[in-house]
């Protein structure tokens, strides 16, 4: 043994390992709630995974997955309950046309206070805010003064400034208080102001050993509020906290889900996560296809582009089943590429970066069930996986091979790297076969995509006018931007094989243009035509950070899509909207 490999092997056996490994043992939650039923044998874990070398975070403290569903409401350590505001802190919110009026209502001191600081005269176009000292209590905080930008860095939804406050703000309670009149014309409303600040508290702890209180708690979202450390919201009155809290927890476990590493968030621990979910909800259930019992239940495509993977990361259908029967089917579906290298067309180190977020459909697919089984739709859901890593290996399939899919059609692999469309056809040709009202797949599907609309707006294809229209009528409603792009049969003919019934990616002439239209007229060949089909090629990641969207993980077209389904589905209206 080299002497790193010893060090490394005595840090995880002592202090560190003895440390996390008490709350195992001693708290009752890991050792016999079938939550958690896979972290009981957490020391063979440990021990499989020092003598195989993968000395991953999860191997000595809580997997993932049970991390990531447990805490996904961990906003709430951000808001307070409390009914007596009284020695909160005011959050003033205007634009920046409403200073001028604003200050004539105000106390000489805070016009004075503004103008020295020289928020008066307001400079720039991005938010800000300046705390107000107190005249009766010197150094407390009489209020905050928060000046929503232009919401250019929110695709223009100025409420999402308000996100700035929790990661800025000083420790402290505090409340909403005056909001102008132009602040609600853009569309400002105490609900959007707790969704915008859940989303600002969001950070990803799930490998940070000394952040949040993880060492010494079973659920972050378990410790109470405390404004003496951090900043609390007081739930607007008027607010509707059971949507936020279903729009703010999918969105914590879609950014969570793809935050994590590809060893740790697998097709193993992407099911986990769907197993997890499920519990919360009554009548949900899951069952997974796995390897080879997916040539037995007719999932080829799926079987053939997992089978270089390892043992840990085989191949995987995931099926999450909810609701009632008799109500309309919806299928949603995820592309699960927990790591994508390429396959044997290997993707260059620059390409293959992030390829852990190649799994964000599956992720999307996971937070939208989780917010329309926690609003209780009139739906009766159906979540299909296809959940595999493309990796290099003896076993893997090659450009070249015929692949045939769950209906019968041929596919000549052109390139080994186009390998959601092969692993979404059986999914989608699966999902067919309940004649669903509505069809909805996510998917990280094609860099062509980002080319044309950038990493912000989620691109999508519909075989159905009317869901098409509704979707971008839904995307405007809650400011989730969303692009339709046309599934142009000219483009078909790059699909043909000389040797197969299609091919997966274009080839010929026009090859490389287009690819994001290509990829989806694949996949059109696998939806029956007269069931209504939504295809979302997105990219699940901010590469920068803004203010309540950190670099990482993202959702996108998430609230678009389950606004659509209230509007379609559902009897009762809803009359706030995030
Ligand atoms: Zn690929």
């Amino acid at each position: 043994m080299n002497r790193a490999a010893f060090l490394v092997g005595r840090w995880l056996l002592g202090d560190s390992y003895r440390k996390s490994a008490l709350p195992i043992h001693t708290n009752s939650f890991y050792t016999t709630s079938k939550k958690c039923f896979w972290n009981s044998n957490k020391k063979l874990t440990f021990i499989r995974a020092i003598s195989r070398s993968t000395l991953t975070m999860a191997a000595y403290r809580e997997e993932p997955p049970c991390f990531i569903v447990k805490n996904r409401t961990r906003f709430l350590r951000y808001f307070s309950e409390t009914k007596d505001a009284n020695l909160a802190t005011s959050i003033d919110v205007l634009l920046k046309e409403d200073l001028e009026k604003y200050l004539e209502t105000q106390p000489s001191s805070v016009r004075a206070w503004l103008h020295s600081n020289s928020f008066v005269p307001f400079k720039g176009k991005e938010t800000k805010w300046i705390a107000v000292p107190s005249q009766n209590f010197p150094g407390k905080i009489e209020k905050l003064v928060l000046v929503l930008g232009d919401g250019m860095s929110f695709g223009g939804a100025r409420w999402m400034g308000f996100a700035v406050l929790p990661s800025s703000a000083p420790a402290g309670l505090y409340k909403l208080g005056f909001v102008s009149e132009r602040a609600h014309e853009h569309g400002f409303t105490s609900t959007r102001a707790a969704f915008a600040w859940a989303l600002g508290c969001y950070s990803f702890p799930v490998y940070k050993g000394a952040n949040e209180a993880k060492n010494n708690t079973s659920s972050v979202a378990d410790i109470s509020p405390d404004p003496a450390f951090l900043p609390v919201f007081i739930w607007p009155m008027d607010c509707d906290k059971s949507l936020v809290e279903s729009c703010a927890s999918a969105t914590f476990l879609v950014r969570d889900m793809i935050s994590t590493p590809a060893e740790d968030m697998g097709p193993a621990g992407i099911e986990n996560t769907a197993r997890l979910l499920a519990e919360e909800y009554s009548g949900a259930s899951v069952r997974s296809i796995v390897d080879e019992d997916l040539i037995k239940e007719n999932f080829p495509q799926v079987y053939m582009v997992g089978r270089g993977a390892s043992q840990k990361h085989r191949a995987r259908v995931i099926e999450l089943v909810a609701g009632d029967p008799n109500h309309p089917t919806v299928c949603l579906l995820g592309k699960g590429v927990s790591f994508d290298s390429g396959g044997l067309d290997i993707k260059p180190a620059s390409g293959m970066r992030l390829m852990k977020k190649d799994m964000g459909g599956a992720a999307h697919a996971l937070g939208l069930a989780s917010m329309v089984l926690s609003s209780k739709l009139p739906i009766h859901l159906r979540v299909i996986i296809s959940a595999v890593e493309n990796a290099v290996d003896g076993e893997s399939y090659r450009p070249g091979d015929i692949l045939k899919a769950r209906n019968g059609l041929t596919t000549e692999v052109g390139n080994t790297d186009a390998e959601g469309r092969l692993i979404l056809a059986d999914a989608l040709v699966y999902a067919c076969e309940f004649s669903p009202q509505l069809v909805v797949d996510f998917a990280t599907l094609t860099g062509a995509a980002r080319v044309a609309l950038g990493t912000d707006v989620a691109v999508f294809f519909s075989n159905d006018e009317q869901f098409a229209e509704k979707l971008e009528q839904a995307a405007r409603q809650v400011d989730d931007p969303v692009w339709r792009l046309p599934l142009y049969c000219g483009y078909r003919p790059q699909l043909d094989s000389k040797f197969a019934d299609l091919r997966n990616i274009g080839e010929g002439g026009a090859a490389g243009y287009g690819g994001s239209i290509v990829a989806a007229l694949y996949l059109q060949e696998f939806v029956n035509r007269s069931i209504p089909w939504i295809h979302f090629d997105i990219m699940a990641y901010n590469i920068a950070s803004k203010p309540g969207k950190p670099e990482g993980g993202e959702a996108m077209g998430m609230r678009a899509v389950h606004r659509l389904l209230e509007d379609k589905f559902s009897s009762s209206s809803r009359s706030e909207m995030i």
